[in-house]
């Protein structure tokens, strides 16, 4: 019997703090968000909509019509990147947008929702629509559970061996002084197993923690001297929030469905 459905979401909560995860997914509790954010996340799913309708052949002159900010991405992705725009099926090559993965792995199922998957014989690329400026930090994007997992499963799921598959991320929230930008990763068969058992690890450790949360205990804190809790929004209920949050509002219970939220920047 599956226990949980993990997606990337789950899996960074639970490295980063089992706590959160035990929060913001078992008990379905995350903060208001800020009207900023919200906008934020407003724009990256109607560019998602917009690339995915595109894909399937639908018009997409009115939703661009409606905002020039859209347009201007994707005329700067067509730009930079017209490779992307080719027709969905030619010459062997196969494409699919907010394509679905899932592998059963032990007691959990794994999941991930590709933005677009070119798929040929010999290679395939996992594509991946950001909606905000590429981080600097080139090893935390390789490190996050997005990159490792979409990975993962395309070739647990797939014939393609390591070697013949990729993720790349656009970042398309582009103005003319800032073009979109890339970051690619490629993929071996020894990150294919450190990442095999770095799953392994991390759900037989949620495993224990699903066991002992059954008896009544909590899930695990990260230590407070990462500073990780200071900008956490469950700090209030962990009570590690400073003396001068005390009084501000706390995390409010919403669906379980908050985790799969299109696009958490990384
Ligand atoms: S406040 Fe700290 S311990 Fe609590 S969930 Fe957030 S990061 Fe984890």
């Amino acid at each position: 019997m599956i226990r949980f459905r993990l997606s990337q979401q789950h899996l960074n909560r639970l490295e980063s703090c089992p706590r959160q995860f035990q929060h913001a997914d078992l008990e379905g509790s995350i903060s208001p968000k800020s009207s900023d954010l919200e906008e934020r996340i407003a724009w990256g799913e109607r560019f998602h909509l917009l690339m995915q309708q595109r894909e399937l052949g639908l018009p997409i002159a009115a939703l661009m019509a409606e905002e020039p900010q859209l347009e201007e991405a994707f005329r700067g992705l067509m730009a930079a990147a017209p490779e992307l725009f080719q027709p969905p099926e030619r010459g062997g090559i196969w494409r699919d947008a907010e394509h679905h993965r899932r592998l059963s792995f032990g007691e959990y199922l794994l999941v991930a929702v590709y933005d677009l998957l070119i798929a040929g014989e010999k290679e395939a690329q996992i594509i991946d629509w950001k909606t905000y400026p590429r981080p600097k930090d080139r090893t935390a994007l390789a490190n996050n559970w997005q990159t490792r997992l979409y990975l993962y499963l395309l070739v647990e799921t797939s014939d393609y061996s390591p070697e013949q598959v990729s993720m790349t991320y656009w970042f398309v929230r582009s103005s003319r002084k800032s073009p979109p930008e890339k970051a690619t990763f490629s993929y071996d068969r020894q990150t294919h197993r450190k990442t095999e058992q770095d799953l392994r690890n991390l759900c037989d450790r949620l495993g224990d923690d699903l066991n002992r949360y059954e008896r009544g205990e909590p899930f695990p804190q990260v230590d407070e001297a990462s500073g990780m809790c200071r900008s956490c929004p469950f700090a209030r209920r962990c009570d590690r929030a400073p003396e001068t949050d005390r009084g501000s509002a706390d995390e409010t219970a919403l669906p379980r469905g908050i985790s799969d939220i299109k696009e958490i920047p990384i």
